[in-house]
């Protein structure tokens, strides 16, 4: 939207800009961060046609822009709210509002509507609209200088310095109105001297000193990255202010009450796949011992299989170690798989069985920190910094999820929002006031989450950016679906089971293509459900596997029944931890219809690549009279999709299931929202053929 090529400026004879390049995209937010005097307020006033360039060039959506009035430039759809606010004093607040859109000769009625949507952005401002500006406090000035810029509607706002001088709350304030604006859709260049502040509002950032562009990148990267915290932003967080180039310039920087954060870090150690390797072969022979010496399920288990411990010399050994089956974990109840004496365990968790008896874990004190630190290792690859709230609308108690991403949360040093799941309102409400950041649920729930913001229109005025959810397969259209109805939030995909810690065990990262897992905690193998061998990597099959130190209770070989596959080769994340794919399904829950396998996620994608179906469906199996089976297929049209398309979708996505599944289905399509949505996960397929028979 903004290009800026090898800009100069001068005053007289002193030079303020050397040739600086710069880039805002559009709907993006860039922060343009440096010291007092560092030319930024030159550069904005450049764009602006305050002051005039003396080299280089300066577009505006495909126009040359270099050098033109600032009235044309307000026409074209930039507007600049000044540094110090210029507001004028002896006018008043409604004053003021007009002459941000004098160059529009706008409409008596156009302005009025302009008018009431800067009110409703800055509701303190209508209440002083007859008010003089010059008796306004500094935030409310703030408030009416970013209000005038915005009655010209600009595509592109330029903002100078807008917490200059602002107490820490009034920033806040000013700071959530910016991030609304540009979930809004407008483009933001942001001039900042509170360096921390203006990074973590943004998406890209320039630091410029002495007039020359020193560093840029994405935003959070610039934040984190220990060796550029300490040059431009740790200074202030030391005894010694002088000690970076931005603190000697009296740069500020927020939230130093936790400076260490940043550099946490929790990837693992290890630089080769052999380090890896050697660290799994210790681990493994490590837990079978301890499982051999400690529980005496394993100690029988093992010797029924005629293996002792120390019969295992390599990684290739695992082949010979017998399955441990989720039946074991029921035997067992309730404390089955128990390696340690009681007084070792600190907690205990239990999966939410719901037919026969729960599967119980016991955890030692080293088992909830490995669990806390590889949980912040999630939050990490997620982006997650300590300036963000975790809004955690998952399931605490007795179920592993909401211990597992509070005390992530809490670790890397984010704020922890833990409400739990359900409670729409009391969700939507802390969304709105507390401005959490990141959203944690189930797909369902966040679905569901997404579908109420939309019905309340405030996508524009929550800040949530990520979404952390797990536990549940989710189709393409309904990650597409949250995300959109997020007003964009990025989707991570978290795995883990009870058995093995509870939620966290991997995630997916930013490529958003694969699931990253923790190979430093545990062996993963991929397995054919049917023959129990393992299958070529890259071939779909059940998860199945070995932790490496664990201590409470131990998993060897355990079969998750988890259906997923390797994914070989490096990640172009960078990351070197190995990877498989998002779970397809589960090796329990396939349906066997007409002698075909079918995991209910192949359905999911089929119905995804269909557009104008919604992300919502269900499955209905029955069986006829004649002892024949049907699938009926019940799937939602996507929202705003009219009925009269419904034969063409139903034809088309019926078509595709034959096509790629080979079996025919029969298909009725209902209106947007009107299958039931649920907060936990969604049940989609009900299989009556069993009682059917019964029957
Ligand atoms: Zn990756």
């Amino acid at each position: 939207m903004l290009n800026i090529n090898n800009l100069t400026a001068h005053y007289g004879a002193a030079q303020a800009l050397f040739g600086v390049d710069l880039q805002v995209k559009t709907g993006e937010t860039v922060a343009l961060v440096g010291a007092n005097g560092a030319g930024k307020s030159t550069l904005l006033k450049c764009v602006m046609g305050l002051v005039k360039p003396s080299g280089g060039r300066i577009r505006f959506a495909d126009r040359e822009s270099t050098a033109k009035p600032p009235a044309y430039m307000v026409r074209q759809g930039v507007a600049l709210s000044p540094e110090g606010r210029e507001v004028f004093a002896h006018l008043s607040v409604l004053d003021n509002l007009h002459l941000g859109a004098v160059p529009l000769k706008l409409a008596r009625g156009e302005l009025n509507v302009r008018l009431e949507e800067v009110f409703s952005r800055f509701p303190k401002l209508k209440e002083r609209r007859e008010q003089l500006a010059g008796t306004l406090s500094g935030g409310e000035q703030q408030m009416l200088a970013m209000g005038r810029a915005l009655m010209a509607k600009p595509r592109l706002l330029l903002l100078d310095e807008p917490s200059l001088g602002l107490a820490p709350l009034i920033t806040d304030e000013i700071f959530t109105i910016i991030h609304q604006l540009a979930r809004a859709g407008t483009s933001i260049l942001l001039v900042e001297q509170n360096a921390a502040r203006a990074l973590s509002a943004s998406d890209n950032a320039y630091l410029l000193a002495n007039g020359r562009i020193v560093e840029q990148g994405i935003s959070t990267n610039l934040l984190n990255d220990p060796a550029l915290r300490s040059a431009f932003l740790g200074a202030a967080s030391q005894d010694n202010p002088a000690a970076s180039r931005l603190g000697a310039a009296g740069l500020t920087n927020i939230r130093l009450e936790k400076p260490a954060m940043y550099q946490q870090n929790f990837m693992p150690a290890f630089a080769s796949a052999e380090e890896l390797r050697n660290h799994q072969l210790a681990g493994l022979k490590w837990t079978l011992t301890h499982a051999y010496e400690g529980s005496s399920f394993y100690r029988e288990h093992l010797n029924g299989a005629g293996i002792s411990p120390e019969q295992v010399t390599s990684l290739d050994d695992l082949q010979k170690l017998p399955f441990t089956t989720a039946e074991d974990l029921r035997a067992g109840y309730p404390f089955p798989l128990r390696a340690v004496p009681f007084e070792q365990v600190v907690r205990i968790h239990a999966s939410s069985g719901t037919t026969g008896k729960r599967k119980v874990l016991s955890y030692t004190q080293k088992d909830l920190d490995d669990w806390t630190h590889f949980f912040a290792r999630c939050y990490q690859m997620a982006g997650v910094t300590p300036l963000d709230r975790v809004q955690i609308a998952v399931g605490y108690g007795v179920w592993t999820a909401g211990m597992g991403f509070q005390l992530g949360c809490e670790k890397v040093g984010a704020m922890a929002v833990p409400v739990g799941p359900g409670n729409i309102d009391m969700q939507i409400q802390f969304l709105l006031d507390f401005q959490s950041t990141v959203f944690c649920s189930t797909a369902s729930m966040a679905l569901l989450m997404a579908e109420e913001i939309h019905r309340r229109g405030i996508a524009d005025q929550i800040a949530v950016n990520k979404i952390i959810y797990g536990s549940e397969r989710s189709s393409v259209s309904m990650r597409r679906k949250i995300s959109e109805l997020f007003g964009g939030a990025e989707l991570f995909d978290i795995t883990g089971l009870t058995e093995l810690y509870g939620p966290g065990t991997g995630i997916e990262c930013s490529d958003h293509d694969c699931i990253h897992y923790w190979a430093d905690y545990y062996i993963l193998e991929i397995i054919d459900p049917e023959t129990l061998q393992p299958v070529a990597d890259g071939e779909w099959g059940e998860m199945v596997v070995t932790t490496l130190c664990k201590e409470g209770a131990p998993l060897i070989r355990y079969r998750t029944r988890d259906i997923t596959r390797i994914i070989e080769g490096p990640c172009s994340c960078g990351s070197i931890l190995p990877r498989h794919s998002r779970i397809k399904g589960r090796s329990d829950d396939t349906l066997k219809f007409r002698g075909v396998n079918i995991y209910p996620s192949s359905i999911d994608t089929i119905l995804s690549a269909v557009p104008g179906l919604g992300s919502e469906y269900q499955i209905h199996l029955t069986r006829d009279q004649a002892g024949r089976d049907h699938m009926r297929l019940v799937v939602e049209r996507a929202e705003g999709v009219a009925e009269g398309r419904t034969p063409e979708l139903a034809h088309e996505a019926v078509h595709q299931i034959k096509k790629q599944l080979m079996v025919s289905v029969e298909l009725e399509l209902v209106h947007y929202g009107s299958l039931p949505r649920s907060e936990r996960k969604s049940q989609r397929v009900f299989d009556s053929r069993l009682e059917d028979d019964i029957i």
